[in-house]
Formats: C-alpha cells, sequence, structure tokens
C-alpha cells in the first residue's frame, strides 16, 4: 500500500507520460512532492502533454535515464509491462513501486469506494453506478465522482472526494495488476473471457489480476459475481467479502438479482422489488444494469433510485449505438467491440434475422475469431473486412458468410449502404484494436458516425 507519509521529503518518479501519469506528476506536486515524469516516447510527441506542468515536476523523454534511481518511489502508468527492463533497474535498487491507482486514493478520503472490472461491459456498468451513486448521494447533500480506466484518471477524481462522498471506479486488468492493498466497499467482477493475453501473458495471470478488485475486501463489504461465468462463480469461492450473485439466465435460488418478465428482480438483506431494467439491447445489458443496481443497494442506493435512473440511461457513445437510420437501413456503431467476445455480444443482441452487414477488422490481438462463425451464419448478409486483420478473419472464418475485402471503414460502409435493403443493419463491430488505422476506438467509431452522417 502506498503511505505518503513514509516518503516525505523524497522524490517521485512517474514511468509514463499518459493521461494517468500525467494526473499522477499533478497530484504528487500538488501534495508537496518533487516528481520526475519519465517516458520513453521522443520529447516532439511527449511536448503537447507537458505544457503547464507545475515547476516541481520535470520531465525527461526518450527514455528512462540514471536520474529515476534519485528517486525514493515510482508510479506506473498502466499498460507498460511489467517485465520492461526500467522496473527491473527500479526492483534493483530497491525502489517500491506503485499503481496510480493506489496513489490516487492514498489521497482520497471517500466514504464509499466502488471498483468495476470485468472484460466486457466495464464502461457501461461504471458509468451506471456513477449515476446510481450520484442519485444516492444527492438525498444526502452529497456527491459521487466516477473515474479510472474510462479515461478520466483516478488520480484527478479521488482527490476531490470527501468522506461523505463516493468514488466510483472502473479498473482495466493491467491497473488491478499493478495495485495491491485495494479495499473496496463494493467491487464485481462482470464476466471474465480471454483478452490481453499479449500483456499478462496467460489467462491464469488475467484472472489473477482481475481477482485484486475483490482479494483484499473487508468481511463486510460486498462483491457482485456473474452466476452465468464458470470463471467469476469459480472465483467467488475466493472472496472474502459479501458475494453478490446476478443472472440473466434463470431466477431466485441463492441469486440477489435476475431477469424475470422483462424486468429486473432484485433480492438484498432488506430490499426485494422488481424494476424496469435501461432501454438498451441485448442481454449484456440487463446484466451491467444489475450488476451496477447490486453495488449501488449495497452503498446506499435505494430502489427508487434504480428506477428513476434505469429509465433515463440511454447508453454509452460507441457501444451499440445507432448511428443513423436512412431508408430503412440501421447504421451501428460498436467501435468499442475491441475483442471477438463483445462483437459475439453484438450479435446476438441484434439476432432476429439474416440482415446484418457486418464490418469486422483491425489489430488482430491473437484470439481466435471461430466462435463468431455460428452467429455470422445465422444473422450476417455478408462480412465487410478491413484493416491488417482481415486475411486471417477471412481465413478463419470462411464460408460463414459472404467475405468482402474493402480494406478502409470508408470503402466497407460505402458498399454495405450500397447494397443494404430496408430492414438491414451496417454494423461496425470489428472485434479488432483499431490502432492499425486508427487513433483509438473512439476515433474509429466517430469516423463510422461520420461516413454514416454523409451517406445520400
Ligand atoms: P468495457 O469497458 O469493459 O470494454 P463497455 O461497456 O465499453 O465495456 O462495452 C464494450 C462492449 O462489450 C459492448 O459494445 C458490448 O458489445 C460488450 N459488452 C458490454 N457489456 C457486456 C457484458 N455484460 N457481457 C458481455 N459483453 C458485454
Amino acid at each position: 500500500m502506498f503511505r505518503p507519509a513514509g516518503f516525505k521529503g523524497k522524490k517521485a518518479l512517474v514511468i509514463g507520460a499518459g493521461r494517468s501519469g500525467l494526473a499522477a506528476a499533478r497530484l504528487l506536486a500538488k501534495k508537496g512532492f518533487r516528481a520526475l515524469l519519465s517516458d520513453s516516447a521522443p520529447m516532439r510527441a511527449l511536448k503537447p502533454r507537458l505544457r503547464d506542468l507545475p515547476a516541481s515536476v520535470e520531465a525527461e523523454a526518450g527514455g528512462h535515464s540514471d536520474k529515476i534511481l534519485e528517486c525514493g518511489f515510482a508510479v506506473k502508468s498502466p499498460g507498460l509491462p511489467a517485465r520492461a527492463p526500467v522496473f527491473k533497474k527500479l526492483k534493483a535498487a530497491g525502489i517500491p513501486v506503485f499503481s496510480e491507482i493506489e496513489v490516487a486514493l492514498a489521497f482520497s478520503k471517500a466514504g464509499k469506494v466502488l471498483a468495476v472490472t470485468g472484460t466486457n461491459g466495464k464502461t457501461t456498468t461504471t458509468e451506471l453506478l456513477g449515476l446510481l451513486m450520484k442519485a444516492a448521494a444527492k438525498r444526502r447533500g452529497a456527491r459521487a465522482f466516477v473515474c479510472g480506466n474510462l479515461g478520466v484518471p483516478a488520480a484527478l477524481m479521488a482527490p476531490k472526494a470527501g468522506p461523505k462522498d463516493a468514488l466510483v471506479m472502473e479498473l482495466s486488468s493491467y491497473q488491478l495488476e499493478d495495485s495491491t492493498a485495494l479495499s473496496p466497499d463494493a467491487a464485481c467482477v462482470l464476466n471474465i473471457t480471454p483478452d490481453h493475453l499479449d500483456h499478462h501473458g496467460s489467462l491464469s495471470s488475467y484472472v489473477a489480476a482481475k481477482a485484486k478488485v475483490f482479494s483484499g475486501q473487508r468481511a463486510g463489504a460486498a462483491c457482485v459475481f456473474n452466476y452465468e461465468d464458470a470463471v467469476c462463480r469459480r472465483l467467488a469461492r475466493r472472496c472474502p467479502s459479501r458475494v453478490l450473485f446476478f443472472s440473466s439466465r434463470r431466477r431466485g435460488g441463492g441469486l440477489s438479482a435476475w431477469a424475470e418478465d422483462g424486468r429486473l428482480a432484485f433480492r438484498t438483506g432488506a430490499a426485494a422489488f422488481t424494476v424496469a431494467p435501461p432501454r438498451l439491447p441485448g442481454r449484456h445489458n440487463l446484466e451491467n444494469a444489475m450488476c451496477a443496481g447490486l453495488m449501488a443497494l449495497s452503498c446506499g442506493a435505494r430502489p427508487a433510485d434504480l428506477r428513476a435512473v434505469f429509465a433515463a440511461f440511454r447508453g454509452v457513445e460507441h457501444r451499440i449505438e445507432t448511428a443513423r437510420v436512412l431508408r430503412g437501413v440501421t447504421y451501428i456503431n460498436d467501435s468499442k467491440a475491441t475483442n471477438v467476445d463483445s462483437t459475439a455480444t453484438a450479435l446476438r443482441a441484434l439476432a432476429g434475422k439474416k440482415n446484418i452487414w457486418l464490418i469486422l477488422g483491425g489489430l488482430d490481438k491473437g484470439v481466435p475469431y471461430a466462435p463468431l462463425r455460428p452467429l455470422i451464419k445465422s444473422s450476417v448478409k455478408k462480412m465487410l473486412t478491413i484493416g491488417k486483420a482481415a486475411p486471417l478473419i477471412e481465413k478463419q472464418l470462411r464460408g460463414a458468410a459472404p467475405a468482402e475485402r474493402a480494406g478502409t471503414l470508408e470503402r466497407a460502409l460505402k458498399n454495405a449502404a450500397a447494397a443494404a435493403e430496408h430492414g438491414d443493419i451496417v454494423l461496425l463491430s470489428p472485434a479488432c484494436a483499431s490502432f492499425d488505422q486508427f487513433r483509438d476506438f473512439e476515433h474509429r467509431g466517430a469516423e463510422f458516425k461520420r461516413l454514416a452522417g454523409r451517406l445520400k
């Protein structure tokens, strides 16, 4: 655990000048530390980000000099591989390394900390949970803050939260991997399927990272798990806090939430009630809503908060988002589907007829596409492949549906639009990372929407 008092007068090292590294450096400077912000990217790439840094933060680019050894402790940005030489060097020098999340939490007085993780659905669940906790806080004249992997650094938000306030965090496996002694009041593991194995090396170390969300919890805290996910169910046995299960496939029993006749049923200690789910497509969104609902209920939200927030929630951008309806053809942006599993989720959510023009491809993540085969067979009219992974996807999915090498998003959209008929869906749900052709998935989704908007 990071205890700032133990490092008084020492210089802080922040490795990585991304969003969370910059926020950590600023926070440490504000708390009286001198900091060295060190990044391997060249200065010309970093410069725009380094503007307006406090005077007590020194930046170095193009690699990590021996100045790092003058620091008393280090903060690691998520996503940097733990096996990178710089971390070996720090270890050899006996310099402790903390995650940005731990540093942020050390300066937070939040009365309640809620942490969301899982392979898919984190951001949707975190956003929904944030709204629920805001509604609950408002009644008491308090506030709720949302941060973490969804793009708002914890180091920026966590220190704002006071003893009456709630802090809602989305935690990726990268952020969890680097953290020790997390002890959220409410946690969850939404689901676990293979992802980021290139980074974690194996499924078991990916799962071990996810388990850190609950392994340090107090007995009185709560952790929500998906009963239908075998890995989640197995993990729940090792959970030291109160286990709350939800299921979108069965009812009652030992469950704390389930889906029933188009409504969501909740049964926790004091409360048993049903509520209309958010109006979003797919079973997965019922799961996200049950998970957020249970976490919020365990931290002071009431059934009325769930009712009001679920009724108003319209989903998150780039997640099965209807971009446009033109001459009876619906254009759906699911750019956030950066892995095979979330593309499968979208196909399941939209299944009904064989009416989908599916745009697939980008940067391959080394996970087989074959699990998509039955879903594509039953609901896809044509696959349009883009980006580097196109040949691999065509090979692995040969025969599931006709395939066309479109190459770029623009061509894929144009060709699909030209051939689609009334009642069809043109879906960007690429099952791949975006970095071969786009800055990130947001950029890819924004391009899809811009191009769909221009169709005549
Ligand atoms: P994350 O932040 O974990 O990437 P998001 O909320 O951004 O999750 O959703 C990303 C994609 O994952 C969605 O477009 C959807 O296809 C899929 N997804 C969302 N929720 C779930 C879920 N509960 N189970 C499986 N897939 C999901």
